[in-house]
C-alpha cells in the first residue's frame, strides 16, 4: 500500500542524507553496467534482440497505456535498458555519419544539470544555465576570433535552429515592419547547393517560402562558386528583390566542402555598395566543421602533438579557412557533433550581441519572468521559452577536453581518414574516392560499372543523364549492402553530391558512399580490416549488378 511519504522516494533528497543518495547511486550504477553488460567492441550494435518489422510501431502504440500502479525503480532501469537492446553504439567499426558517442565529461555535465534542473530562460529560475552560458559563449567566441566583450549566443535546437536564428536575424535586419506586419515578399536568402536543407526549411516557417532560397552550384570541393552566387544575388536584385541571408556552410555534411567566408563576405560587401543596399547577414553554418578552429593557435611548424604528415598538411588546409569564421555575423558550434556532448547541445553565436535586440520581446509581453529589478540575464529573443542548462554540458566538456584534447581527437580522426584514403585507393581501385579535395574526416566513394575510374568523365560534363543514373544504381547496391550488412560495419551514403552537368544538357547529383570517422575507438590499426571487408562487399555488389542487368535483358527480350 502506497502512502504519501513514498511518492518522495521517487525524488532526489532534499537534505542530502546518504540514504537517498546511496538509492540514486545504484539505480545510476545498474543503468551503467547494464548497458556495459551489452557492449560488444567488435559490433556497432548492443546486444539484445529487437525484431523491427513493418508492424512494429503499429503494435507499440496499441499496446502502450500508463500503468495504473507505478513500478519500482529497479524495474523501471530495467524496461529502460531493454530499450537500448540493439542500438547503435559508436564502436570502432561505426563510420556513418556524424553521429558521434557522447564523452563523459558531456554526460556529467547533463548529470549536474539535472540534479538543479534550472530554466536557462532567466537566471533567476536557472543561474548555473545562464552562468555556463556566459563562459561557453565567451570561450567559444574568443576561439572564432569574435570579440567577447560584443559577441553573444545561446544554445538553441540544432544547427538547424541556428540556421532559422540567422534568417530571423536578417528579416528583421532588413524590415523594421517585419515583427509586426509579416514578412515582405522580396526577401532573398542564398546558400549553396550542397548546403544542409536546414535554410530551406526556415524559409518554409518564416514565411519567405523556399522559393525566394536561391541555391548556388558549388565547385569540385563541394565549395560554393562564388562567380554564380554574384551573377544570382545581381539578378535577384535587378528583379527588385533584396538578398538579406546568405549561408556559408563551413563544413557541408557529406563531403566537408567549406566554402569561402572571406570571399562571401568582401563579395556581398562589393555589391551593397555598388547597389545601395545593406550587406546580407552572413551566417556561417559551422556547425560541424568549426570544431577544426580549435587549431588556430597550433603551432604547425613545430607539431608538438607530433600529427602524422598528411593529416597535419590536411588540418592546415581546414584551418586556414576555419580563421575566416570571424567573418560571419553569426554561426554554430553543434556540440552534439564535434564537441562531443550528448543531445542536444548546439550553441549559436553573434559578432554582435545587439543584433539580439531585434527579437527581444517588449516587456509587457513577458509578464511572467525578466525585466524585473531582480535577474540580470532574460532570453526573450530565443524562439524557445522553458530551456534547458545544455551549456552546462557544453562547459564541462571544454573543460575536461581543453583545446588540446579536442586536437588530439580530431587529428586522430584525420590520420584514419588519410590512412583509409590510402588504403582504399592501393586495395580497391575501383571505389573511387570522389571528394579527393576535401581533407577531413569524410571520404566519400564511388563504383562505375566497367570498374574504371569514371569520375573525371562525369564532372566534365561528358556523360549522359542515362550514363550517370546507371551509375547511381550501381551504388545504390551497394549501399544496400552495406544497410543490410550494418551490424558489422556501419557506413554512411549520399545521393547528393555534386550536381554534375550531363550531354543532354540536364544536371544530376551523384551517388557515393561514405566512411565518416567519427567513433574516438576507430584507430589507423583498424584501416586494414576495414578495406577488407569493403572489399568483399564491393565484389558482392558487381555480381548483384551483373545479374540484374541479365535478368532485366532477358525481360525486354521478352517483351519487346
Ligand atoms: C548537422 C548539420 C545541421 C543541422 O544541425 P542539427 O543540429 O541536426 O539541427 C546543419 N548544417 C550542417 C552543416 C550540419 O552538419
Amino acid at each position: 500500500m502506497h502512502n504519501q511519504s513514498d511518492i518522495r522516494r521517487l525524488f532526489p533528497s532534499d537534505d542530502g542524507n546518504a540514504a537517498q543518495r546511496n538509492q540514486m547511486l545504484e539505480l545510476i550504477e545498474q543503468i551503467v553496467s547494464g548497458v556495459d553488460e551489452l557492449k560488444d567492441p567488435d559490433s556497432v550494435f548492443l546486444k539484445g534482440d529487437k525484431e523491427r518489422g513493418p508492424l512494429f510501431y503499429k503494435e507499440l502504440a496499441d499496446v502502450s497505456r500508463i500503468p495504473h500502479n507505478g513500478s519500482p525503480l529497479g524495474e523501471v532501469n530495467k524496461e529502460l535498458l531493454s530499450l537500448l537492446h540493439a542500438h547503435p553504439y559508436h564502436t570502432k567499426y561505426f563510420l556513418t555519419n556524424i553521429l558521434p558517442m557522447a564523452s563523459t565529461p558531456g554526460i556529467l555535465g547533463m548529470l549536474a544539470a539535472f540534479m538543479v534542473n534550472g530554466n536557462n530562460l532567466w537566471d533567476v529560475y536557472g543561474p548555473a544555465g545562464a552562468e555556463a552560458e556566459v563562459k561557453v559563449v565567451a570561450m567559444m567566441s574568443d576561439l572564432v576570433g569574435y570579440k567577447t566583450a560584443e559577441s553573444g549566443g545561446y544554445t538553441t535546437w540544432g544547427g538547424q535552429g541556428a540556421i532559422f536564428t540567422g534568417l530571423r536575424l536578417a528579416i528583421n535586419k532588413a524590415s523594421s515592419t517585419a515583427a509586426t506586419s509579416g514578412v515582405p515578399q522580396n526577401l532573398y536568402a542564398f546558400c549553396s547547393e550542397a548546403a544542409h536543407y536546414s535554410l530551406y526549411k526556415s524559409m518554409e516557417a518564416t514565411g519567405l517560402g523556399s522559393d525566394n532560397l536561391v541555391k548556388i552550384r558549388t565547385n569540385e570541393d563541394s565549395s560554393m562558386d562564388m562567380n554564380d552566387l554574384k551573377a544570382k544575388m545581381e539578378q535577384v536584385i535587378a528583379k527588385g528583390g533584396i538578398p538579406i541571408y546568405v549561408v556559408a556552410t563551413t563544413g557541408t555534411t557529406d563531403a566537408m566542402g567549406i566554402d569561402s567566408l572571406d570571399e562571401v563576405y568582401r563579395l556581398t560587401e562589393r555589391l551593397a555598395l555598388e547597389h545601395g543596399i545593406n550587406r546580407p547577414h552572413i551566417h556561417a553554418d559551422s556547425a560541424l566543421g568549426g570544431f577544426f578552429a580549435f587549431f588556430n593557435n597550433y603551432d604547425f611548424a613545430n607539431n608538438p602533438l607530433g600529427i602524422e604528415g598528411e593529416a597535419l598538411a590536411a588540418l592546415k588546409t581546414i584551418q586556414a579557412k576555419m580563421i575566416h569564421l570571424n567573418k560571419a555575423d553569426s554561426l554554430c558550434f553543434d556540440f552534439q557533433k564535434l564537441g562531443q556532448t550528448p543531445y542536444s547541445t548546439s550553441l549559436f553565436l553573434v559578432k554582435n550581441a545587439s543584433d539580439l535586440k531585434l527579437l527581444d520581446l517588449d516587456p509587457d509581453e513577458t509578464p511572467y519572468v525578466g525585466h524585473r529589478g531582480y535577474g540580470q540575464y532574460h532570453t526573450s529573443y530565443t524562439l524557445e521559452c522553458s530551456r534547458m542548462g545544455s551549456s552546462i554540458s557544453i562547459y564541462s566538456a571544454l573543460l575536461a577536453f581543453g583545446i588540446e584534447g579536442y586536437q588530439k581527437l580530431l587529428a586522430q580522426f584525420v590520420e584514419v581518414n588519410v590512412s583509409f584514403r590510402k588504403a582504399l585507393e592501393l586495395e580497391i581501385p575501383e571505389a573511387v574516392i570522389v571528394n579527393p579535395l576535401n581533407p577531413g574526416i569524410i571520404t566519400l566513394f564511388r563504383l562505375y560499372s566497367d570498374g574504371k575510374n569514371g569520375y573525371p568523365k562525369e564532372y566534365a560534363g561528358a556523360c549522359s543523364y542515362e550514363e550517370v543514373d546507371r551509375e547511381n544504381k550501381l551504388n545504390e547496391i551497394l549501399f544496400e549492402i552495406l544497410g543490410r550488412d550494418r551490424s558489422e560495419m556501419f557506413f554512411g551514403d549520399t545521393k547528393k553530391h555534386l550536381y554534375v552537368p550531363t550531354t543532354d544538357a540536364k544536371r544530376i547529383a551523384l551517388y557515393a558512399s561514405k566512411l565518416f570517422v567519427i567513433s574516438p575507438y576507430t584507430q589507423v590499426s583498424d584501416v586494414h580490416s576495414i578495406v577488407h571487408y569493403l572489399k568483399g562487399k564491393i565484389e558482392e555488389t558487381y555480381s548483384e549488378y551483373n545479374r540484374m542487368n541479365k535478368r532485366e535483358f532477358s525481360y525486354e527480350e521478352i517483351y519487346t
